[in-house]
């Protein structure tokens, strides 16, 4: 029996590998529903509307996720849709979908925009990315695509992406990126293939959550694990509200610093050393709900400093808006350092900061457009890997008998996203069953 600390996409993919794989698994989510950061959120304001708490695509080539989607049933379900992306640069939108769209982007000349090209074909032909490891994602960037793209396209996007600083954030995390979307054009290279479940992410995790009940997994919702009880090295039982479950092995999928709580004194120099590398970069998120469209977008980045939010992302340029009650769904997210002034402005100013700068950039948008408007606010969302950092990455094993990290600061170089996140939680299941097999004196593994 394994248990599996959160119930979000990794934990419950974790778990329904496992269990595929013979081991018996039960899973705690202190959340009463399940899914975590790909959860959805209820609009009873608007008769009850639900739609994802934040944006979540699906790339046509995704093929851990599809595989997924064939074995749960799914891949039916999946809807595609060529989306469009635009860039705002100096007050006005330009599209940058096609590469001959990419060739005309005003801010750049005829040998800024070859050596742009360049930049994605070079990205594509490399397989080692250690060889990026060492350098600087900017000074990479303007050795291939010169030192006007880097000003007027790559500093704009890894400033919004990494809330200013990205000094320290090295060359493989723009060659994960562009490999990973490039992937998706289809054959003539002129359009993005994106595909959604009309219910969103939260199909899938219904899928694995009753795939894994239907074969005897556990899941415990509403249940907050306090601590892991260690004795003589080895692990013998989680602790809930005071009273202590037994068990021998845990494998905690929540981010590195909230893992790092759930460590008594007796493993203190485990928690030293995940304590190496567990820098995560937060969100703020406005969603707006809109009685029409605000642009034929999926990704509309932003070019302009002045404007606090990453990109503005409607969705429902990717989702039929039929899944969301016929709305139109915008969102206008922000990723923050732990210290951002946006990360603790209190939700009324939020609003109306992004709303002003949003009227500015769409002077027509009205109030009556606008039928609601949820915030959303995560702590820990984007593991950071700075430059030589690798070796610092948590391992999955620890010197605790049965004590297991997997979460999502241990996928590098890929993004995090549902497919690296998906592939990761098989190739974790797939260890520790072997290592299960193997046996260690004091864990107890149950056989379906
Ligand atoms: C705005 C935004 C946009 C994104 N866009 C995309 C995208 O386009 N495509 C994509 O694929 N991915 C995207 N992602 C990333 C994606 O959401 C995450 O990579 C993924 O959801 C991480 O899943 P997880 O299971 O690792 O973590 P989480 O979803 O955070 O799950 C961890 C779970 O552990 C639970 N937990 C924590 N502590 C305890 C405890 N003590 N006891 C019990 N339970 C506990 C939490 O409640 C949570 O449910 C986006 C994320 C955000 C925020």
């Amino acid at each position: 029996m394994i248990d599996i600390i959160g119930g979000g996409i990794l934990g419950l993919t974790l778990a329904y590998e496992l269990i595929k794989r013979g081991t018996s698994v039960r899973v705690w989510e202190r959340a009463p529903t399940l899914g975590g950061l790909m959860g959805r959120t209820r609009f009873n304001e608007l008769g009850g509307m639900e739609c994802d708490r934040y944006y979540h695509a699906i790339l046509s080539s995704d093929r851990t996720l599809m595989g997924l989607f064939d074995e749960l049933g799914l891949r039916h379900r999946l809807r595609y849709t060529a989306t469009k992306m635009g860039f705002y640069h100096n007050g006005t939108i330009y599209p940058m979908s096609t590469p001959l769209e990419f060739l005309r982007f005003p801010p750049l000349r005829l040998i800024d925009r070859l050596r742009l090209a360049y930049t994605i074909l070079a990205c594509r032909r490399i397989t080692d990315w250690r060889q990026l490891e060492q350098i600087p994602v900017a000074e990479w960037l303007t050795r291939l695509s010169g030192e006007r793209t880097v000003r007027h396209v790559w500093a704009p996007l890894l400033r919004a992406k990494f809330d200013g600083d990205y000094s320290r954030i090295p060359a493989t995390y723009i060659w994960s990126r562009l490999v990973r979307t490039t992937d998706t054009r289809t054959k003539g290279g002129s359009q993005e293939l994106m595909c959604y479940l009309p219910n969103g992410y939260q199909e899938l995790i219904d899928a694995l959550a009753a795939a894994i009940r239907q074969h005897g997994g556990q899941i415990e919702l509403n249940t907050t694990i306090d601590t892991i009880q260690i004795v003589d090295g080895h692990v013998s039982g989680l602790v809930v509200n005071g009273y202590e479950i037994p068990t021998t092995n845990v494998v905690i999928t929540a981010q590195t610093p909230i893992a790092r709580r759930l460590l008594p004194s007796a493993a203190a120099a485990v928690a030293q050393r995940w304590g190496q590398l567990d820098e995560f970069l937060g969100i703020v998120c406005v969603l707006l709900v809109l009685r029409r469209r605000l642009t034929p977008y999926y990704t509309l980045n932003i070019t302009d400093e002045r404007i606090p939010f990453t990109g503005v992302i409607e969705t429902t340029n990717l989702i039929n808006p039929q899944y969301v009650g016929g709305y139109h769904l915008v969102y206008l997210p922000k990723y923050v350092a732990a210290t951002s002034p946006f990360a603790r402005m209190a939700d009324d100013e939020l609003r109306t900061v992004f709303l002003g700068y949003l009227r500015q950039m769409f002077p027509d948008l009205r109030d009556e457009d606008i039928a609601a408007i949820r915030i959303g606010r995560e702590r820990y969302v984007e593991p950071i890997h700075p430059i030589g950092a690798t070796n610092l990455i948590p391992p999955l094993t620890t010197e605790i008998d049965g004590l297991f990290l997997a979460n999502t600061g241990q996928i590098y170089p890929q993004l995090t996203n549902g497919e690296s996140v998906c592939t990761f939680a098989r190739s974790v299941a797939a260890r520790l069953s072997s290592r299960l097999v193997q046996g260690t004196p004091s864990t107890l593994l149950t056989r379906m």
